[in-house]
C-alpha cells in the first residue's frame, strides 16, 4: 500500500552525492577510515567530548564491540530494559552472558534505575542504559549504582545522537557509548553506528578488535614498524561510502534537529487538548534532557484502542507503528534472559504506545494532517 504519509522517510540534506564523488573521484578510497570517515570521528569527538569514537558497520555492531570490550564471560549477568530492540541483549548474548531484564519507567519509557540494584548479583558485569526516544536515562543514579557496585555501563544510545542529560552529551557517561546511523536514525550512513570509548586506556584494545585483531592503527600512526595479528577481532570498519553520505548530514546537524524539534513541538501543541482531558498520553521530558525529537508517540487507553487507531490512520494513508514487543516474551528472550521483579509497566506500556510519522522532511501540513486524524479517531469513539 502507498501512504501519503509513511512512518519514516531516510534523511537527505542534498550534499550527500557530491561527497560521494569526492570519495569515488578525488580522493580514490572506498574502504574503511578514509578522509570522510576521520571526519565523521572528529565530528562526533568534538560534539560529545569523548575521547575516541570509532565507527562501526552498525549500531548493532557498535553494541557488539562494546560487550567484547567489557570482557563479560559466559554466565554472567547484564542488567537491561526488557523495552528495548533485540540488538541491546543480542550483542552480551553472542558472548554467553544472560541479559537480566529489568521494568521501565512509565514515564520516559527508560529502565527504572531504582529496580536495578534489586537484580544484581554477584554474577552482574554490566548494566545497559538504553534511552528511549533520545530521552536520557537516569545516569546520576545508575551512575552511582554502577560505582558502588563495580559494574560496568554500556550505553545505547542508539536513538540518542545529538541528545543530552544536565548538559552532557548521551553515550559518554558509560565505559561505552553505542551510536546508530541506521536510516531510521536522526542522521544518516544507511547502515552504520559507532561506539564511544569513554577512557583513553581501553582505545587500544577496541582499535585492535576492529581491524581483525590487528595493532594496523598503530601502524598507521607510526607507533610501530609493522603490525600484526595481536588479539581476536573482526571487521567493523564501514565503507568510506557511507561515511561520505553521512558527512553531508553532519554538516547540516542542527538544521536536522531543529526541523525534527520543530515537528515535534508541532505534534504536541496540536495533540495537548486531546492529552488535557487524559484522552491520550504525550511523552514526557525531564527538564535536565535535552532531547533530539528522534520519535513522537502517542499512548493510547490500551491495546485494543491502539490497534482501531492505527487501521484509522492506515485508512487515511497515514502510517503509524508501534514498537517494541517486551524482548523477555519473545522466544530468544524466554531462551536467553529473565526478567527480574515484577513487570508492572513494560507490557502495559508498550502496549499503549503507538509512534506518529517522523522525519526530517515531513512538512508542517503533513503534521497537521496527522494530528486531524487522531482527533477524528477520537471523535468516533464519544
Ligand atoms: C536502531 C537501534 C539499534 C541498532 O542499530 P542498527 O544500526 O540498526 O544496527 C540498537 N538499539 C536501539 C535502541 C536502536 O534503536
Amino acid at each position: 500500500m502507498e501512504y501519503a504519509i509513511p512512518f519514516n522517510v531516510p534523511p537527505f540534506v542534498g550534499t550527500e552525492m557530491e561527497n560521494l564523488k569526492t570519495a569515488c573521484e578525488v580522493n580514490h578510497k572506498i574502504s574503511g577510515d578514509g578522509p570522510f570517515t576521520k571526519y565523521c570521528k572528529k565530528w562526533v569527538e568534538e560534539k560529545t567530548g569523548t575521547s575516541c569514537c570509532l565507527f562501526t558497520t552498525s549500531g548493532t555492531d557498535a553494541l557488539e564491540m562494546a560487550s567484547h570490550l567489557t570482557g563479560v564471560e559466559p554466565g554472567d549477568e547484564v542488567i537491561m530494559p526488557s523495552y528495548t530492540f533485540c540488538s541491546t541483549a543480542d550483542a552480551f548474548v553472542l558472548r554467553r552472558a544472560v541479559p537480566v531484564f529489568v521494568d521501565i519507567r512509565p514515564d520516559t519509557m527508560n529502565i527504572d534505575e531504582n529496580k536495578i540494584e534489586d537484580a544484581i548479583t554477584d554474577r552482574t558485569k554490566v548494566i545497559v542504559a538504553m534511552h528511549y526516544a533520545g530521552v536520557g536515562c537516569e545516569m546520576d543514579a545508575i551512575m552511582d549504582i554502577a560505582k558502588r557496585h563495580h559494574l560496568m555501563v554500556v550505553e545505547d544510545a542508539a536513538q540518542a545522537v545529538h541528545a543530552s542529560y544536565k548538559g552532557k552529551a548521551l553515550g559518554t557517561f558509560g565505559d561505552f557509548g553505542c551510536y546508530s546511523f541506521h536510516e531510521t536514525k536522526n542522521y544518516s550512513m544507511g547502515e552504520g553506528g559507532a561506539v564511544l570509548i569513554r577512557d583513553p586506556e581501553k582505545v587500544e584494545e577496541a582499535e585492535i578488535l576492529r581491524e581483525k585483531g590487528t595493532n594496523r592503527s598503530q601502524f598507521f600512526r607510526g607507533q610501530i614498524d609493522k603490525y600484526t595479528w595481536v588479539n581476536f577481532g573482526s571487521s567493523y570498519l564501514p565503507s568510506e561510502l557511507n561515511c561520505a553520505y553521512l558527512a553531508a548530514q553532519l554538516d547540516n546537524a542542527d538544521l536536522i534537529n531543529n526541523t525534527r524539534l520543530a515537528r515535534w513541538e508541532q505534534y504536541r501543541e496540536e495533540l495537548s487538548e486531546l492529552a488535557g482531558d487524559g484522552t491520550i498520553e504525550l511523552p514526557y521530558i525531564p527538564s535536565y534532557c535535552e532531547h533530539n525529537a528522534h520519535m513522537f508517540y502517542i499512548k493510547t487507553k490500551d491495546l485494543e484502542e491502539r490497534t482501531a487507531l492505527i487501521s484509522f490512520l492506515k485508512e487515511r494513508k497515514i502510517y503509524a507503528a508501534f514498537h517494541y514487543v517486551p524482548l523477555h516474551t519473545s522466544p530468544a528472550g524466554r531462551k536467553f534472559g529473565r526478567f527480574h521483579g515484577k513487570d508492572e509497566y513494560t507490557t502495559k506500556e508498550s502496549d499503549r504506545l503507538v509512534r506518529l510519522p517522523m522525519y526530517y522532511s515531513l512538512t508542517p501540513d503533513q503534521v497537521h494532517t496527522v494530528t486531524q486524524a487522531v482527533k477524528a479517531f477520537y471523535e468516533t469513539r464519544k
